[in-house]
């Protein structure tokens, strides 16, 4: 996914851009990558993107929902969720995230970081959107779409919000049976516990 800075026009440039189930598993891993997020792609997903010229660079607006499958963490069965996905970005070109003074020693090396730091101290205009660099020409919306979607995935999934889960003793799902396990003498130590009222 390809972006011309010569597409941007004054009017900006609405995108609806197809992300394939190969570009969302290359993201979320599993057998094939190294790493497994434990979730996968269940459909495709359409990047509904803006592109804005403005000064210092390209805001980028954009927003997916990326169709998703996973194992819930509680009773390990199968869980669905429509994540939604958004971010606001402004594209800085390479020249201009350099700086012209920039030098490559030592003094410049901290002179660029006293830079960074000014700029996040609120001079800046830009400052409710997280910078990325680009080389001024192309931008390539792949690796964004990428890396918003791991920044949006969370830790883990449960099924639903009250998932029993299964029995740590006999392994069997407390959503589906009842099992004898809670029948076990309560540790009398913890017997206490079993008197506290909860406030529902
Ligand atoms: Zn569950
Ligand atoms: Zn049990």
């Amino acid at each position: 996914m390809l972006v011309k800075i010569e597409q941007i026009k004054e009017t900006g440039l609405q995108l609806n851009e197809p992300i394939g189930l190969g570009l969302l598993g290359d993201v979320l891993g599993g057998a094939a990558s190294g790493e497994d997020t434990g979730f996968r792609a269940t459909k495709p997903s359409t990047l509904k993107a803006s592109l804005r010229k403005v000064s210092g660079g390209v805001l980028l607006e954009g927003q997916f929902t990326a169709h998703l499958a996973s194992e819930c963490k509680r009773c390990l069965g199968n869980v669905e969720l429509n994540l939604p996905v958004s971010f606001t970005l402004n594209l800085v070109p390479e020249s201009l995230a350099k700086g012209e003074d920039f030098q490559d020693d030592d003094e410049g090396s901290m002179e660029k970081k006293e830079r960074v730091q000014g700029e996040s101290g609120g001079s800046f205009s830009m400052e409710d959107a997280d910078e990325e660099v680009f080389d001024g020409k192309t931008i390539d919306l792949d690796p964004i779409v990428r890396e918003q979607l791991l920044l949006a995935l969370p830790m883990s999934a449960v099924c639903r919000e009250d998932c029993q889960g299964l029995c740590p003793q006999c392994g069997i799902n407390r959503n589906e049976a009842k099992c004898n396990c809670e029948l076990k003498p309560v540790d009398p130590r913890l017997a206490p516990l079993k008197n506290i009222k909860l406030s529902n």
